[in-house]
């Protein structure tokens, strides 16, 4: 007696999330840090948009829970090291939005910017991986689910804007090149880069190594230099 034995259940996604973050390095941390970056959730084939979404425009927001689907292989340990505390200290993982969990769910406050032509649903602000599963999506309800005086441990209050951005003149010549393909690239970039996405213990004054971020089909070759981000060049990757 006493014992509880965990039970299993088996989800099936309702669809995936089209981003422009190609790989994890980069993504910010929390949804809405970024409320440009856009994602595209394309529906299974047995879901019916219209239907499933009907009064969904009456809601701003919505949450999306999803599968982070790239941990799967990589376990989990039920004690964490989270950026924001400088990758030192430990906390358990249900006090951390830790990606590696007992199960892989993620849940993210989105703004909701509707069914468009094709049935997908746009959504703004996404701090998701590129074809993440999506696994539910419910409203976003004011009254309920937003708390104001509620305390936030280590994650009371926003993270600084840390860095400045510039860009050489050959990745600036190339930026306004793809400005007319994707209008968001240059804020997108600007707010990743000032955000600082290096492991939490690197200096902003010395740090020699240049590093690579992809957004949408471009690979971003940048370099900390006196606290500015600076953006080498800008390569077409396919
Ligand atoms: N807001 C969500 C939450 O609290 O559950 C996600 C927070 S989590 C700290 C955000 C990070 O998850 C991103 O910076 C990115 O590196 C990572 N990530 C996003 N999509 C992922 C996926 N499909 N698989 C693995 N990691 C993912």
């Amino acid at each position: 007696a006493g014992s509880t034995n965990a039970a299993s259940f088996e989800f099936r996604s309702i669809g995936i999330i089209s981003t422009p973050f190609k790989q994890k390095f980069g993504i910010p941390r929390q949804s809405q840090s970024i409320s440009k970056a856009t994602g595209l959730i394309i529906f299974s084939s047995d879901i019916n948009p219209v239907n499933a979404c009907r009064g969904l425009d009456d809601f701003s927001h919505l949450w999306i829970s999803f599968i982070f689907h790239e941990n799967l292989q990589g376990g989990w340990k039920d004690t964490v090291r989270p950026p924001r505390l400088g990758g030192n200290e430990k906390v358990g993982v249900f006090a951390s939005r830790s990606t590696f969990r007992p199960n892989p769910i993620g849940l993210s406050v989105v703004k909701n910017l509707g069914l468009n032509s094709k049935n997908e649903l746009v959504v703004a602000g996404v701090d998701l991986l590129d074809k993440t599963p999506i696994i539910d999506i419910k409203p976003y309800i004011r009254y309920a689910d937003s708390i104001s005086d509620a305390s936030c441990g280590f994650a009371e209050f926003a993270p600084d804007t840390i860095l400045q951005v510039d860009y050489s003149d050959l990745a600036r010549v190339k930026l306004n090149k793809l400005l007319h393909k994707h209008p968001d690239f240059e804020v997108l970039l600007q707010n990743i880069l000032e955000q600082d996405p290096r492991p939490a213990y690197k200096s902003v004054t010395e740090d020699e190594k240049t590093y690579s971020v992809l957004l949408y089909s471009y690979d971003i070759k940048w370099q900390v230099r006196e606290a500015i981000n600076y953006v080498i060049d800008i390569e077409a990757k396919y």
